[in-house]
């Protein structure tokens, strides 16, 4: 055999497939207790090596004896106490140097036990118990024992003592003995000194793998034991899921409300398959449908329908915003469902619809409002508004405020609804809109013709609400004779002529307050100011509602008695302000011209306007 030449960085010429080592050291195959220790019995010589797979050996030096009284193996077969006697019996001995290679190994930290027993000198009192053998020991190159002396370690000769050692190993280990020159050279005789060891044993610190893919004992224990708590855990993990999901479910009267999201099942379940007898209205997102879900708890499902214009910016949107807020007079926003390009969202079920049908809808939907509800309803919307505007951590202006946006309970409480419009009321960009976004009829001139929006746009909407309250009567739909002139311009004349009061809803008979009449009607006069800064902010609309403040009738400057002329000057002021808004100076001729301009722009919208919103019926 070609023997390499044996270092200790010596590169392994296969897989580093080994991880132990078991060599009982001069001697033969030794069955220990728990390992088998290989045959070293090769009696090498003067200078001798020797290789197998796992390990290798390299001897050197010569005892200065006639060749054939030299011997390089020590045996005495009455040793000892030691727990594996047959290691001790026979022990490789060298001159000078003797190096133990193990091969091959797993890259990992390996325990390196090093067996020894004194078997040549004696322990009585004859000439050979004054021998002394000193020698080195280096593992990878470093130097674990200097001058060891075997029997000083043992207390005695014929004793084993096993010196243990930790080493890195990558492929080749190196175990290095040496004579330094130190101790006795003659005694009992000419060669008997220099390093002798009767055993070596080496162990993996680690998990190691078998090469034939088997993997050790060690690592399937560890290999099962992870498998069965990644099992663990992704059966726990959906487990924790449902049980929290459950738990939140039953805090909420087994509603699945509060989880904000429900599945199109549930949605088509509810609304047995969106049956159109379950159909209450249709708005801009789509068709609105009744719903019962199977606890009996009723919704409205609010379908965005593929053709909205809207689309899901507003949806998301909606979501957002509403479900956020929290008041008596907005209508609860339960969750949504969002499936494929199915997207609903769920809303609280109001039993009266809305406020434009209970007032001018279809005769048979048609709901008698007493007077004091109409109060109850301003206030409510008022209050509503109050929240969004100024009491909310979100500063919001609903931008489209109107009849069939406000909703009726069961007890004719009113709550505001559709906040798909509604737009954050950013402080850096509270002066123009990005979109014009409302109902016509309904919008404040200078967000309509200008874009100019502030929360004051809202007062506008809440008072040609609260104007139609009052009269029974649609503003967009309101037509005098010939004249092109919308409910509110009506109201301006009549307020110029002091008779207010015939506005009130004749279906309310003389069964009101003409005091509270009047003040709602100035009211409606103060918000629908064509300059938003003369329109009060609507938690002053719920104290002059409430009493607390006095509602003083605008002041008007006086004008003919033809509704021709009031206008421009209503225009006047609305044109007064936007120059001031954006920051121009009043140029009159260019204010004159401009006037009649918008008037004409309003006019014309005001024609095209119709009611559109609820057809169900
Ligand atoms: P637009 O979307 O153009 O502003 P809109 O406000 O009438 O119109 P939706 O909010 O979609 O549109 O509502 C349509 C109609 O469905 C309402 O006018 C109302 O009659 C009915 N409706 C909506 N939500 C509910 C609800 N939570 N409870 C009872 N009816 C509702």
């Amino acid at each position: 055999m070609i023997l390499p030449c044996l270092q200790r960085n010596f590169p392994c010429s296969k897989k580093k497939c080994n991880f132990k080592l078991f060599i009982n050291c001069g001697g033969s195959k030794v069955n220990g207790s728990d390992n088998e220790y290989e045959d070293d019995s090769s009696p090498l010589g003067p200078a001798g090596n020797a290789i197998s797979d796992t390990w290798a050996i390299s001897s050197t030096g010569s005892f200065t004896v006639n060749h054939n009284e030299a011997n390089y193996i020590a045996t005495n077969v009455s040793v000892l106490n030691a727990s594996n006697p047959e290691l001790y019996t026979e022990a490789r001995l060298t001159p000078v140097s003797l190096k133990y290679y193990g091969l091959c190994l797993q890259k990992g930290d390996y325990n390196v036990s090093l067996h020894f027993a004194e078997i040549m000198f004696t322990g009585d009192d004859t000439f050979s118990s004054l021998g002394r053998r000193l020698f080195d020991v280096s593992i990878q190159g470093q130097k674990v024992l200097h001058d060891f002396d075997i029997v000083k370690e043992a207390n005695g000769t014929g004793k084993d003592i096993i010196k243990t050692f930790t080493a890195s190993v990558d492929g080749t280990l190196e175990i290095h003995l040496y004579w330094a020159g130190k101790g006795t050279t003659a005694i009992p005789f000419r060669s008997v000194y220099g390093p002798l060891i009767s055993a070596i044993s080496v162990t993996p610190n680690f998990n190691p793998t078998t090469c034939d893919g088997k993997i050790s004992l060690g690592a399937i224990v560890g290999i099962v034991v992870s498998v069965c708590i990644l099992i663990l855990l992704l059966l726990a993990i959906p487990w924790i899921y449902l049980r929290r999901r459950n738990s939140k479910r039953s805090e909420f009267k087994g509603l699945e409300l509060q989880t904000g999201h429900f599945s199109l099942k549930q949605v088509k379940a509810a609304t047995r398959n969106f049956n159109p007898a379950n159909k209450i209205g249709e708005g801009g997102f789509g068709p609105v449908y009744k719903g019962v879900l199977s606890d009996g708890s009723e919704i409205a499902v609010k379908q965005l329908s593929s053709k909205s214009n809207q689309g899901n910016r507003e949806f998301v949107n909606e979501i957002g915003l509403i479900s956020a807020l929290e008041h008596p007079n907005l209508v609860k926003l339960y969750g949504c469902c969002i499936e494929g390009n199915q997207l609903f969202l769920i809303y609280e079920y109001l039993e009266n619809n809305n406020l434009a049908r209970a007032l001018f809808g279809p005769e048979r939907s048609r709901l008698n409002l007493n007077w004091q509800t109409r109060r109850n309803i301003c206030l409510g919307i008022a209050k509503g508004l109050t929240y969004l505007h100024e009491e909310s951590t979100l500063k919001i202006v609903h931008r489209d405020i109107k009849s069939t946006n406000v909703l009726l309970d069961r007890d004719l409480k009113a709550k505001i609804s559709d906040f798909g419009l509604a737009k954050l009321h950013e402080e850096e960009n509270t002066h123009i809109s990005t979109r014009i976004a409302g109902t016509v009829g309904y919008m404040a001139p200078e967000y309509a013709m200008r874009g100019y929006l502030t929360d004051k746009a809202d007062v506008y909407s809440f008072g040609i609400v609260m104007l139609e309250i009052v009269s029974g009567t649609e503003n967009s739909n309101y037509r005098r004779k010939e004249d092109m002139m919308c409910l509110v311009d009506w109201a301006n004349i009549l307020a110029e002529r002091g008779s207010l009061l015939e506005l009130v809803d004749p279906k309310l008979e003389s069964n009101y307050s003409r005091e509270e009449a009047l003040q709602m009607l100035n009211l409606v006069l103060l918000c629908t100011n064509p300059s938003p800064s003369e329109r009060p902010l609507m938690s002053t609309v719920v104290s002059m509602l409430e009493g607390k403040i006095p509602v003083y009738p605008p002041s008007l400057k006086p004008s003919a008695s033809k509704h021709d002329d009031t206008r421009p000057k209503t225009f006047e002021k609305l044109s007064h302000d936007s120059q001031l808004m954006s920051g121009g100076s009043v140029d009159d001729s260019w204010t004159h011209s401009s006037v009649y301009q918008v008037s004409r722009i309003e006019s014309a919208i005001l024609s095209e306007s119709r009611y559109h919103s609820d057809n169900v019926d």
